[in-house]
């Protein structure tokens, strides 16, 4: 299949307030360029200097969410341009978000990463972190972020009771974030085999990158 009709495929599967994320981690330039010309305009990466070198030659007009685990030291590469930031995970990073939007003269949009699967290998926060992060009396004071909501990703498996499990857990606990802000409004969560779960269980953002662009060669 090819790159337009299998993203023509999956938007036709997701519901309007759904927004969907191309994720084009290790992909070469002429397939997002295949996305592109098909219409998406958001896409997702993972690391900061890819990202970086693939925003340098595309369109200015997409978004570019990073969607991996982030470094402190190289939040400034992607400070001017980064439209959300989906793996914030401690408020040490938020803090760095933060000085280095305000050295853009930008507000950086982030999400906040909860640790939901099984797996001790997936980053993020448990509900325990959330409120720390939330009731701390500096939060107030970082002007250059903007919490949007949560992202976090489940365990690796076909069992669906258990996706379903781990999605209901980070959907609670951002119905929990919105009575504190009501303007976050975004719950990233849901991959290419378990998007259609998480969207039952409350998704507003999906990260699809394999049944867009087909499986990923690392080496
Ligand atoms: C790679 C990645 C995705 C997309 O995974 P697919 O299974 O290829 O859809 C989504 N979210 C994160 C955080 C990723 O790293």
């Amino acid at each position: 299949m090819s790159i337009p009709s299998n993203l023509e495929t999956i938007k036709k599967s997701l519901p309007e307030h759904v927004t969907l994320v191309a994720v084009s981690k290790t992909k070469p330039i002429a397939d997002l360029k295949e996305a592109y010309n098909a219409g998406q305009r958001i896409f997702g990466e993972n690391k900061i200097q890819e990202m970086t070198q693939k925003w340098e030659v595309l369109p200015k007009d997409i978004e570019w969410h990073m969607i991996g685990h982030v470094q402190r030291n190289k939040v400034k590469y992607m400070a001017p341009y980064v439209a959300l930031i989906h793996g914030v995970d401690s408020f040490r990073l938020l803090k760095e978000i933060d000085k280095q939007g305000k050295k853009n003269d930008r507000v950086i949009n982030c999400l906040l990463q909860m640790h939901i699967a099984e797996e001790d290998t997936k980053f993020g926060l448990d509900s325990g972190e959330l409120t720390e992060i939330l009731h701390s009396e500096e939060l107030s004071q970082l002007k250059n972020i903007r919490i949007m909501g949560l992202m976090g990703m489940a365990t690796y498996t076909d069992k669906e009771a258990q996706l379903r499990r781990e999605f209901e857990q980070l959907k609670t606990q951002f119905d929990l974030l919105q009575q504190e802000i009501p303007e976050a409004t975004t719950l990233s969560m849901g991959m290419s085999g378990d998007y259609k779960i998480a969207i039952e269980e409350g998704s507003t953002m999906v990260r699809i990158g394999s049944s867009i662009f087909g499986v990923r060669n690392y080496n």
